[in-house]
């Protein structure tokens, strides 16, 4: 496949990195390290000819990189017009404000206890049907109630916000973007061990079958590596797993 091949990274001072990829043709991942959290929190663009899609837009004082990503594709922030807000964490709407021309939606079991100062701006996403332009919506339902995983179709790339992620967890040993096994492998042993509990597990059991009827190649999570390549065994691989561990307790 061929597509603009550039990668930044840059160090500013000690502890910050900025990662901006491109993951597939005109879809891109900016990664941000968040020495506060001690994680990378991901924000991703989507270029649809004139239109541009935001998936979640990071904490405020990370505008300044989502910035320079649109602008080094020769955008700005005012060619914006679509924001899809994963869940209502600062980390991943706080930086809605600068995006003035943008369409901005949430699930509804999340706008009122956004950690934003103007969930007003944002519109619910639409209950009376899955998809709102390219996007599938999958409720997931848990990290928050109103978690939300996005399907792009043309590009066959999930948004898994924080429902599925690698919150804290070093990138890659093959990079941001990359099949990622180390990564799943991590997440295959954390669920393995009892990572997730209770009725936690159930939501995300049914979470993880809703992503796996998407015909997914690529999965973009709210922090940390990009995995490309067969998403569909991975889930249900975590299925599996999670499943075992459902018996294993009754
Ligand atoms: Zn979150
Ligand atoms: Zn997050």
């Amino acid at each position: 496949m061929i597509y603009r091949t550039f990668t930044r990274a840059f160090s500013l001072g000690e502890e910050i990195w900025i990662i901006f990829e491109p993951i597939k043709k005109n879809v891109y991942v900016l990664a941000v390290w968040d020495a506060e959290w001690k994680s990378y929190n991901n924000c991703y663009i989507i270029l649809e000819g004139d239109y541009i899609t935001l998936l979640d837009c990071g904490k405020k004082e990370h505008s300044i990189y989502l910035i320079k990503a649109l602008e080094s594709l020769g955008k700005s922030v005012d060619d914006v017009t679509l924001l899809l807000a994963t869940h209502g964490h600062e980390d991943h709407v706080q930086g809605a404000e600068i995006f003035i021309n943008a369409k901005k939606y949430i699930h509804a079991n999340e706008r009122g206890k956004m950690e934003y100062p103007y969930p007003e701006q944002f519109e619910i996403l639409p209950s009376n049907r899955n998809n709102i332009d390219d996007f599938d919506i999958l409720l997931v339902g848990d990290h928050t109630p109103g978690s939300v995983a996005f399907y792009h179709r043309p590009s066959k790339v999930v948004f898994t916000g924080d429902f599925l992620c690698f919150f804290g967890d070093s990138l890659s040993k093959d990079g941001l973007v990359s099949q990622g096994n180390d990564l799943r492998e991590a997440w295959l042993s954390f669920l393995h061990n009892g990572g997730v509990t209770g009725q936690h597990l159930k939501i995300f059991i049914e979470g993880l079958k809703g992503i796996n009827r998407f015909d997914a190649d690529a999965m973009c999570s709210g922090h940390g590596g990009v995995l490309v390549g067969d998403i569909t065994s991975f889930v249900s691989e975590l299925i599996h797993l999670g499943q075992e561990w459902l018996h294993t307790v009754k």
